[in-house]
């Protein structure tokens, strides 16, 4: 019998990294600490309940090796920002807002009472070419070109709905800058004739923290008291509105392709079995008690946001009402409801709980 790890690995990222937020996160100058997005563990969900030969598998895999390699980078910046000292800052990683009617998303903003910095972290090898004519990064990379959005025209927009948001919530104005982190050391930086904001605003990873030192000298005079930058933080943090998964509408898959049952953990074999209060794998004879547990969250990322003892014995092929109570009863997942109105839905915030999904794992029929 294998047991869970406490902490969730993702492919490609160390460790070392994921410890060093979960200790560092603890830090007070993190007003707001980064989790693993639930949309990584509904692809990674996704994946694993589609039949092997659907058509819409392979772009599916790819978006998520493109969502992990940013998480990746996300993580590497967040790593590179632990080296900044004192404690005049607040670093908010991972904050969704709202301006108007238009959500945005900030990946990392760092604000102090001189001025606010937002942060986009670009994880990608190979040559970037901006291009400033056509508003396009281009990347090549092994023989092979690659059109992106320019992330700098990106972050500037981002930059103006902020400065919207706090004009909407009548907070202070601050001077908001916005600097491109590139997270590979050897990629190679271009750009078109008189871009000069490329110069100025994109760099490598080990270059942030001696930039952050040059904005301090551009921003000598204190903008904001304490007293208003901690009211910009309040509403930054209950104005937090994280993306709720939905995948199967954005890849316009319908609920019958989702294919029920438990995994094997061992072999990844969809369809174990019920015997004696245990899961059994009729492939490779793994046995666990625990197995379950990732349908069931499978479950509440794809299909429904809750789920009710008969939908999870249908989902899983159990037979017995009563296995079903102490299964889900069992999970760490909030309930509301009574008797046969019953619903089971993740906590808020215990993304943690999803286990340890490893991708690729070869599953459906
Ligand atoms: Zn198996």
């Amino acid at each position: 019998m294998r047991d869970k790890p406490i902490i969730t690995e993702i492919e490609g990222i160390s460790k070392s990294f994921i410890e060093w937020l979960i200790i560092e996160g603890d830090d007070h100058l993190i007003a707001k600490k980064r989790t693993t997005p639930l949309q990584l563990y509904a692809l990674e969900s996704l994946i694993s309940r589609m039949r092997q030969k659907h058509k819409k598998r392979s772009d599916i895999e790819g978006d998520l090796t493109k969502r992990k390699t940013g998480f990746k980078g996300e993580l590497a910046l967040d790593y590179e920002l632990g080296k900044l000292q004192g404690n005049n800052y607040y670093i908010f990683q991972d904050l969704r807002l709202k301006s108007g009617h238009l959500y945005f998303q900030l990946d990392t903003l760092l604000l102090t009472k001189h001025f606010g910095l937002i942060l986009e972290i670009k994880n990608i090898k190979g040559t970037l070419f901006f291009d400033n004519e056509f508003g396009q990064m281009i990347r090549t990379y092994e023989d092979k070109e690659e059109g992106f959005k320019d992330p700098l025209i990106q972050a500037g927009a981002q930059r103006s709905l902020l400065r919207e948001f706090l004009k909407e919530n009548k907070l202070e104005t601050i001077p908001i800058e916005y600097f491109i982190v590139i997270s590979h050391a050897s990629t190679i930086l271009k750009s078109s004739q008189g871009y000069h904001d490329v110069k100025e605003r994109v760099f490598h990873a080990d270059h942030l923290i001696q930039k952050i030192a040059s904005l301090q000298k551009k921003y000598k005079n204190i903008q904001v008291k304490k007293s208003k930058l901690d009211e910009i933080k309040q509403k930054l943090l209950s104005s937090h509105s994280p993306l709720l998964s939905i995948p199967l509408e954005y890849y316009q898959i319908t609920k019958e392709e989702i294919l029920p049952g438990v995994h094997c953990p061992s072999c990844s074999h969809l369809g174990m079995e019920r015997i004696y209060g245990k899961w059994s794998c009729p492939k490779c004879k793994f046995t666990s008690v625990t197995a379950h547990e990732q349908a069931i969250i499978d479950y509440l990322l794809l299909l429904n946001p809750t789920i009710s003892n008969s939908q999870c014995r249908k989902f899983l092929g159990l037979k017995s009402r009563k296995s079903a109570h102490i299964i889900l009863n069992r999970m760490n997942l909030e309930k509301t409801g009574t008797n046969k109105g019953t619903v089971y839905r993740l906590k808020e915030g215990e993304a943690h709980i999803m286990g340890n999904r490893h991708i690729n794992r070869g599953s459906g029929t």
